[in-house]
């Protein structure tokens, strides 16, 4: 049998390019604590994400979860159930609750016609989620957050690199929170940032990634530890260097991905939206099993079968979850408990070959009629 393929592959720089980096520690012993290579990062993605300001944090989770404690939040949170459950989680732990608003069917982030229906007294924000590397409707979110005075904060793990309309995508909402996990577009092993507008939530983050600490003797605020270390911050900086051309060849294996499905009964492929550009993070196909003639659980096994890992992703939605049944509207999200039972996201990675997508295509439309 040919080899596995893995539904992703973690980006790593030339070896040579990260020890050039790193050599520098071996001299200075400075290895995490807003180091050099922090500092120069959190500027480089300033630039590269086209924001003005940027805390860089240990992970995405942390990210998202820091930002609502520092707007100091209470009440409720409207948010999506189809997403990673970090989403859900960093609510729930912020003593928050989440409102699950269902997904609009074409691009599967939050249904902005359903938000009105959802507004309470106890409202505080709206936290949705761009999924897939598709954007939210972030136009209309803006002005229904302006106009009932809520808070939006996008979960952005997603859409590293994307612009809508030209800009950044991280510089929508009051805050945009990214992860550079080693499986998103761009790593830094175990990373992530706030992308924030104004300066005294930034403050905050900071006061909450290093103890509240504001000089040897001074500890004025009761903070955590989520503080990005320097190896994490030269990785960050040897693939920023590449992340074009990763984006760049992750875009070729979409199309090839698209030539070999476009057209087939019963399979519905994402499209790239309108004044976006596009990371081509994700490769997600949902599967309508009376048309195509096979459900999403049966490709997903001949898939397995053949060496190849997709993902259910994401299934189960976060408010159907062990952990969440039955504790919030678990069933008022239909279009988002159908997706999640639909969908599967096939390998995507820059150096996935033209070869390896056709024969995992051909495993997909030898499952169907
Ligand atoms: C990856 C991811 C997170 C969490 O990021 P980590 O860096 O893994 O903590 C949150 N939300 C979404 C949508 C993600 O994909």
């Amino acid at each position: 049998m040919s080899e596995k393929i893995m539904v992703t592959r973690s980006s790593l720089p030339p070896l040579d390019e990260y020890i050039d980096e790193i050599k520098s520690m071996w001299e200075s012993h400075w290895l995490t604590n807003m180091g050099p290579k922090h500092n120069r990062l959190q500027k480089e993605l300033c630039d590269y994400l086209g924001v003005s300001n940027i805390e860089l944090v240990v992970n995405g989770h942390m990210a998202l979860e820091m930002t609502l404690q520092a707007m100091a939040l209470k009440g409720e949170v409207i948010t999506t159930p189809f997403t990673f459950v970090s989403t859900t989680h960093a609510i729930v732990r912020n003593g928050l609750k989440p409102v699950f608003c269902d997904i609009n069917p074409e691009d599967y982030t939050i249904d902005v016609s359903k938000l009105a229906s959802l507004l309470s007294a106890d409202t505080c924000a709206i936290l949705p989620v761009h999924v897939y590397g598709n954007v939210c409707n972030v136009d209309e979110i803006a002005d229904f957050a302006k106009k009932h005075g809520l808070k939006v904060i996008y979960d952005a793990a997603h859409t590293f690199g994307e612009t809508y309309k030209g800009k950044g995508i991280g510089s929508y909402g009051d805050a945009s929170c990214f992860s550079f996990h080693a499986t998103k577009v761009f790593n830094t092993i175990e990373g992530g940032c706030v992308c924030y507008k104004e300066d005294h939530i930034g403050e905050k983050i900071y006061d909450l990634k290093d103890f509240g600490i504001h000089g040897p003797e001074e500890v004025s605020a009761v903070g955590a530890n989520a503080k990005m270390n320097e190896f994490c911050a030269a990785m960050g900086l040897c693939n920023l260097k590449h992340v074009d051309e990763c984006i760049k060849m992750r875009g070729r294996v979409y199309e090839r991905y698209n030539e070999n499905l476009d057209g087939i009964k019963g399979i519905k492929l994402n499209k790239i939206q309108k004044n976006v550009k596009s990371n081509y993070a994700y490769y997600p196909v949902v599967f309508e099993p009376d048309k195509f003639g096979a459900d999403r659980d049966f490709v997903f096994e001949r898939l397995y079968e053949n060496g190849i890992m997709a993902r259910k992703y994401f299934y189960p939605a976060t408010n159907a979850m062990t952990c969440y049944e039955g504790r919030f509207n678990s069933y008022d999200t239909p279009v988002a408990g159908k997706i999640s039972e639909r969908v599967l996201t096939l390998p995507i990675y820059p150096e996935l070959e033209p070869a390896e997508v056709d024969r995992i295509c051909k495993v997909i439309r030898e499952c169907g009629n």
